[in-house]
């Protein structure tokens, strides 16, 4: 009994703090995505547009990926039987190693159930590859990291967001003689900004310091084969460890790091994340390689996402709208309040057939609570229009603000 007690105080907390999270149950429709259909709590179904998915550039319907899958599931089965030690490593794992080894002009690719676990897995093992290591974590780095990080035993330095004087005064404040590796983002995706790539490189070599990237939110999007921003930016030989996933721009499911053929062997022979878990299902490794493969030559389809970004962000503006505005495929409108965040995204959903989650603390910080739209190629003019002229009628209704924030 005092178990269920514990339960629902945990519960209530949840509620009283009006962070208590309840799905909407959608079911995308393969050839007619952003559409979707809504499964309302009472069973009844309404024709909706996604406006918050991750599967930015439409690839979970893209007919080679669908045909790559179907052939292995054909093939091989569903599952894939083993941990890669034990039975589970079969050519679609190493096909898409090499795709991924290839695509950020690395050694060596491994890859993991997901983005995040990769994130976890390794930067909770690589103090015990390198002893002594002192990991600097940008301040708003995502949970994945921050978990792999707090729990590997070793020394961290928090730097404030994209601080660079910052990090610069922990670095200099550490025996110059320790290990010491800066971990960090390219795409923070809540304001959608970039991180100083560069200067961070700059800074790990004069502290000789190891990189670690997280590309979750660009790969496949930026840069002319898709490797990410420190593609687009000239600085991927720069970094030591790249992480990215193959759930969001790729469309389908799994994570990875790239890195040196040794880096990859050590975390390969360390990590228990990747060591004592089921290897992905080969379909899903068929899947994901070829959505890279593609994804190498289809710049119409990152300019596309771009372009389509840059109209609503336009249009938005134009109504007066506080858009958070740093030069990336994401759209955060900024709300400020939870109650009006959650009215604006229920009555999107429920008037317009528009979804859109509402992003709320913990998730960002209280009083930045904010909408976040992720246009893609696949969001038509129509269906922005809709979402403008939505956003414009519900605005007036809530009588929010039209002041322009700066980015
Ligand atoms: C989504 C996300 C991840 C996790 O990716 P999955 O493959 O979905 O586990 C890691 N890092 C960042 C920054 C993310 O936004």
């Amino acid at each position: 009994m005092t178990y269920d007690h514990a339960l629902d105080a945990a519960l209530n907390r949840l509620h009283d703090e009006g962070r208590y999270r309840t799905f909407i149950d959608i079911e995308r429709r393969r050839g007619h995505y952003p559409h979707a259909v809504w499964t309302r709590p009472d069973g009844s179904e309404k024709e909706i547009t996604v406006w918050c998915g991750n599967d930015y550039l439409g690839m979970g319907q893209h007919p080679q990926v669908l045909a790559a899958m179907h052939e292995a599931l054909e093939a091989t089965g569903a599952g894939s039987g083993g941990t890669r030690n034990i039975s589970g490593t079969t050519v679609y794992h190493k096909r898409l190693e090499a795709e991924l080894a290839d695509l950020h002009r690395k050694e060596a690719a491994l890859i993991f159930t997901s983005a995040y676990v990769a994130n976890d897995a390794t930067l909770s093992t690589l103090p015990r590859i390198f002893p002594g290591l002192i990991i600097y974590s940008d301040a708003l780095n995502h949970a994945s990291m921050i978990e792999g990080i707090r729990r590997n035993g070793g020394a961290r330095r928090i730097f404030r967001h994209n601080d660079l004087a910052h990090l610069r005064e922990l670095l200099a404040a550490d025996d110059p003689a320790a290990p010491k590796m800066i971990a960090f983002e390219s795409i923070y995706s809540m304001d959608g900004d970039f991180g100083p790539i560069k200067a961070i490189c700059d800074l790990a070599d004069e502290f000789n310091a190891l990189t670690y990237i997280d590309e979750v939110h660009a790969v496949g999007m930026y840069g002319p084969r898709g490797a990410g921003v420190a593609e687009r930016d000239g600085q991927m030989a720069r970094i030591d460890i790249v992480n990215g996933t193959l759930a969001k721009a790729y469309g389908v499911f799994g994570g990875y790091i790239a890195a040196s053929a040794k880096m990859v062997d050590a975390v390969r022979s360390y990590a228990p994340g990747f060591i004592f878990t089921t290897s992905l299902p080969p379909a899903i490794a068929a899947g994901a390689a070829v959505s890279v493969n593609v994804l190498k030559t289809a710049q119409h389809l990152r300019d596309a996402q771009q372009t389509n970004a840059r109209i609503l962000k336009m249009r938005l503006k134009g109504l007066g709208m506080p858009i958070i505005d740093n030069g990336t495929h994401i759209v955060p409108v900024h709300v400020g309040d939870p109650i009006h965040c959650k009215m604006l995204s229920d009555m999107l959903l429920e008037t317009y057939g528009i979804y859109v989650q509402p992003i709320n603390f913990p998730t960002v910080p209280r009083g930045t609570e904010r909408l976040r739209f992720t246009p893609s190629p696949v969001h038509d003019s129509r269906q922005i229009d809709h979402l403008v002229r939505a956003m414009d009628a519900l605005w007036g209704h809530c009588a929010l603000n039209r002041a322009e924030l700066s980015a």
